[in-house]
């Protein structure tokens, strides 16, 4: 992409409604625009961010055998009416009516029209177990959406449901999600501790919130460092062996971690100081396991071993991918702006011209663009000085900058800057392209 074409409207001056980094630094480096009170268009650069966190949901999704589908939007109130959920939901649901007078409503969540997609076409215990799932936008009218895509009304979020025959199915459902979570939040670069949650009248242990230290979370959380250290990927545990997932679930139990909520202030001090984490979360995850109560409400029946009707056990699993747009920046970034994880990164790499209309920089700068890649590269080509191209460059947040200069182009070397360590080092452009692709 050639910067002097794209629609970033980066801004110099600091966004005056916007409270915390994150919600600035989106702002300024031209991803969002704000179109109602909670409620966002995503411009380019901060589509490509979503889009690449999805697709990194997605293949650790397909990883565990879960089928992505696509619910609708719009949901009909009978649905609800059968959970029992239309009444009971609250002034969070917007509700809406056809032109025929009948009750809509805009999804905040899905259990209702997975139940019933799956009653219409699962009967038997032999097409046990089942897991889907699906990246659609959700309304919740939040009585107060701040921080921009932190807490929107309008936002984006990965929400997965799974069928089993039992209650010892949900349990192996529950932590090959909880396996597949923690890969996906790795592969993402951040570090997010999973935290038992109230399982409210279901009880059992059956409910972890995923939350990401950040100065402005919005609750407080305690947990062993010990977490950060884990390697999820891999080998080390195999999401197909129920001896693994056993291993997977006793690392998880086996080192302390809390919101305040369920905090135990003993077994967190056991803990040797220097383990002892504290500060404020930012819930990006939350999975739940509640039995029948969607499948028994819906009437969803599957014919079990012995021919007898059985509703299926259940669970559903979320994560806030436009939410986690904002948690990343809120982790990974600095007085300059964002430093984007290589993963998820809209840009693998700015190219810096330094001098354009310069023969020699042109075609130098040009040439690099190209051999990134025009899809991975952003071509800061503007008639701007070379400090306005520097300050966008970090505020924009490209894992790597490749800097031209007339003096380089003479020699046939740039200078290639490292955003997340501000290491420069001078290049041939062969060397260059080499360590941009090295990360990738
Ligand atoms: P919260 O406690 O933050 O209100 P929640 O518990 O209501 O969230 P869930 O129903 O568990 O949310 O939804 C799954 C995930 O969706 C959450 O973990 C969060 O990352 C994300 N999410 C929920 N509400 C919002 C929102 N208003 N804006 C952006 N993301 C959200
Ligand atoms: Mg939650």
């Amino acid at each position: 992409m050639r910067l002097s074409r794209a629609l970033i409207p980066t801004l110099k001056e600091t966004p005056a409604e916007a409270q915390i980094a994150s919600h600035r630094l989106m702002l300024r480096a031209g991803l969002i625009q704000q179109e109602a009170a909670g409620i966002y268009a995503w411009l380019p650069a901060g589509l490509r961010v979503l889009n690449a966190i999805a697709n990194i949901v997605r293949d650790e999704q397909a990883g565990i055998g879960a089928q992505e589908v696509l619910m609708p939007t719009i949901q009909s109130a009978d649905l609800w009416r059968e959970s029992g959920r239309y009444d009971a939901y609250g002034p969070e649901m917007l509700r809406l009516k056809d032109r025929h007078e009948r009750d809509l409503l805009y999804g905040p969540t899905n259990e209702e029209v997975i139940t019933d997609i799956y009653r219409h076409s699962v009967k038997s215990y032999r097409e046990l177990p089942q897991m889907a799932y699906q990246i659609q936008w959700k309304f919740r009218d939040e009585i107060r959406p701040r921080f921009g895509v932190m807490r929107g009304r309008e936002f984006l979020m990965k929400d997965g449901y799974s069928f089993d025959l039992d209650y010892a199915g949900a349990v192996r459902s529950y932590r090959r999600i909880m396996l597949s979570y923690m890969r996906t939040f790795q592969r993402l670069g951040v570090k997010a501790i999973p935290m038992l949650a109230d399982t409210g009248p279901i009880g059992g242990d059956l409910s972890h919130e995923f939350i990401i230290l950040a100065p402005t979370g919005e609750s407080e959380v305690f947990y062993d460092a010990a977490f950060e250290e884990i390697d999820w990927s891999g080998a080390s545990f195999d999401v197909d062996s129920d001896a693994d997932l056993e291993r997977f679930f006793q690392t998880i139990t086996g080192h302390y971690a809390a919101t305040d909520e369920k905090h135990d202030t003993a077994a967190y001090e056991a803990l040797p100081e220097a383990r002892r984490r504290t500060g404020r979360g930012i819930e990006v995850g939350h999975i739940f396991y509640f039995g029948t109560k969607y499948s028994k409400a819906l009437n969803m029946t599957v014919a079990g071993r012995d021919g007898q009707k059985l509703h299926p056990e259940m669970g559903s699993y979320g994560i806030g991918v436009s939410r986690m747009v904002a948690a990343v920046i809120e982790a990974s970034h600095d007085e300059a702006g964002i430093i984007w994880p290589d993963s998820i990164a809209p840009f693998r790499a700015a190219v810096l011209n330094l001098k354009n209309g310069d023969a020699a920089c042109d075609a130098m700068a040009e040439d690099v663009y190209r051999r990134i890649g025009v899809r991975h590269a952003l071509y800061d080509d503007r008639d701007e000085r070379a400090g306005v191209k520097f300050a966008d460059a970090d505020l924009m947040g490209h894992p790597w900058q490749v800097v031209i200069g007339p003096r380089g182009a003479a020699a046939g070397r740039v200078e290639l800057k490292r955003r997340r360590t501000g290491e420069r080092v001078e290049l041939t452009v062969e060397d260059a392209l080499a360590r941009i692709q090295e990360s990738v």
